[in-house]
């Protein structure tokens, strides 16, 4: 037997706390079970009524998912266009849309909201969703099928569309009949009747309608957490509110084959003998080609300022303090190569005032976002999850890419502050809150007064993001 790929260690929580169900085949997915062996058990643990909703789930899926009598029988009804009978199973569509941290994101909200509605999840599977994660409900697959009938429509659903929840509000507002399916525009650009999706008057309308097609490129799960009729249930289910991506996150997303591959090679090759393992995200949104100066100026500051890692002396050779000198590996991302280059010159070029020695290490450097290549969203997942192995995490603000690995890896980031008229920001990062990802594009809308709010001011545990003041985000 070709046991080659098994490390010799026995998982020892390898279900994560009951999170994971059992029953898989191991082979075909073998970061779901291992990743405990990378030093990342869960940060919390998830509570026993998360655990019994996921496994009813579950249940719900493998009798409505493809296939299934159920699912043949709502597609016909689909097909005819007909008004329809209640069915006893309902659908969400998640439509593979944006970059890749962000798609992790909406698939993560997406979940939930099935989860607090009884829907089914099922997902387009885009050019490569099936070539990043595993299955991660047991049985039937929670890939759309090829032949569902509107798939060609999916790219075609914009905030235009005839046939968006918020466009079929300003025509008839008063709509009673049920449709077929309505499509959801939860995009950034969507608008105020979009955005009453998040009210429950309307949540009460879109319950009856058998099909929900949802496009997003938002982590919107703070928002539910202020509509008042999923309140009670999201508090059972997360009673340490912060956790929220952290186990959703680690309960869909196991990368597939491929990807652990490059993910367990790297660890083992350049992180896992370090005694302390040092995350850097950097993603640039400026325009213009880096690296920039003000860039690895705040890079440097930062990690100075934050004792997350050493200085240098420049004026000696050597230093060597008595007692053991830990090493540390710093795991840099970014598209660009030029940071990763400059500190780890620097830190090769000088002795560390503390003796230490810090090895600097950076996978890829792939230029520019190119969604469409095979090998770069595997490179992009890989990445994200390394960075999520790491002790300690840098990220860069306004990026999914850095929120996705911060919520899985159970991190609490330092966000380097968004830099304005290309200077490095004084001071240079600051320590997150928690460790959930920004809705970047929340409603500031109160459903019942129906007048404009502050949703970042209405409860304690929905705050303003650090990186970003208008957005939302769960502490
Ligand atoms: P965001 O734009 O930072 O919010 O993150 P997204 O993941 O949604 O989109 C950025 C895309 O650019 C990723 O999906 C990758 O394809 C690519 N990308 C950005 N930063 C990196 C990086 O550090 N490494 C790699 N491999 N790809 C990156």
């Amino acid at each position: 037997e070709d046991d080659s790929s098994q490390p010799a260690e026995v998982p020892k929580d390898k279900l994560l706390n009951g999170l994971l169900a059992s029953g898989f085949d191991e082979r075909s997915c073998l970061s779901r079970y291992q990743s405990v062996l990378y030093g990342k058990s869960l940060a919390h643990k998830p509570s026993s009524y998360l655990i019994s909703r996921l496994r009813s789930y579950e249940d719900l899926h493998k009798r409505c998912g493809p296939f299934t009598e159920s699912y043949n029988k709502t597609v016909e009804q689909l097909k005819s266009g007909q008004q329809t009978d209640p069915t006893d199973c309902n659908y969400l569509v998640w439509i593979s849309f944006s970059g890749l941290g962000n798609r992790i994101l909406t698939l993560a909200s997406a979940f939930l909201y099935a989860l607090l509605t009884n829907r089914v999840l099922l997902v387009d599977r885009g050019v490569d969703i099936a070539d990043l994660f595993c299955e991660p409900f047991p049985e039937v697959s929670w890939l759309l099928p090829t032949d569902f009938p509107i798939t060609a429509q999916f790219s075609s659903f914009n905030q235009k569309s005839d046939l968006s929840y918020g466009n079929m509000l300003k025509k008839n507002p008063t709509q009673t009949d049920v449709l077929p399916f309505l499509y959801l525009h939860l995009v950034h650009d969507y608008d105020d009747q979009d955005k009453l999706f998040f009210c429950d008057q309307e949540q009460d309308f879109i319950k009856k309608v058998p099909w929900l097609i949802m496009k997003t490129d938002n982590y919107f799960i703070p928002s539910l957490f202020l509509i008042p009729s999923f309140e009670q249930e999201l508090r059972n289910l997360f009673p340490e509110k912060a956790t929220v991506f952290h186990f959703l996150g680690r309960y869909l997303f196991h990368p597939t084959n491929q990807v652990w591959g490059l993910v367990a090679r790297y660890y083992r090759a350049y992180l896992s003998k370090a005694d302390e393992k040092i995350g850097i995200q950097i993603r640039v949104f400026d325009t213009g080609v880096g690296p920039f100066q003000h860039v690895l100026d705040q890079i440097i500051a930062c990690t100075l300022k934050e004792n997350l890692l050493p200085g240098i002396n420049p004026e000696e050779h050597i230093i060597s303090p008595p007692g053991k000198q830990n090493t540390k590996a710093v795991l840099m991302t970014s598209l660009n190569s030029g940071y990763f280059e400059k500190v780890r010159d620097m830190y090769w070029e000088h002795p560390t005032v503390t003796g230490e020695f810090i090895g600097v290490y950076q996978p890829s450097h792939e230029g520019y976002q190119q969604t469409e290549k095979q090998m770069h969203n595997v490179k992009a997942w890989a990445e994200m999850y390394l960075l999520s192995l790491t002790d300690k995490l840098v990220t860069s603000s306004w990026s999914t890419f850095g929120y996705v690995a911060q919520g899985l890896g159970g991190l609490k980031p330092w966000i380097l502050y968004k830099p304005e008229n290309q200077t490095a920001p004084n001071p240079p990062c600051r320590r997150a809150m928690s460790m959930e990802p920004c809705f970047h594009a929340p409603p500031f809308y109160d459903c019942k007064k129906k007048i404009g709010v502050d949703t970042g001011a209405l409860v304690p545990h929905v705050r303003h993001c650090e990186d970003m003041s208008w957005g939302l985000k769960l502490v």
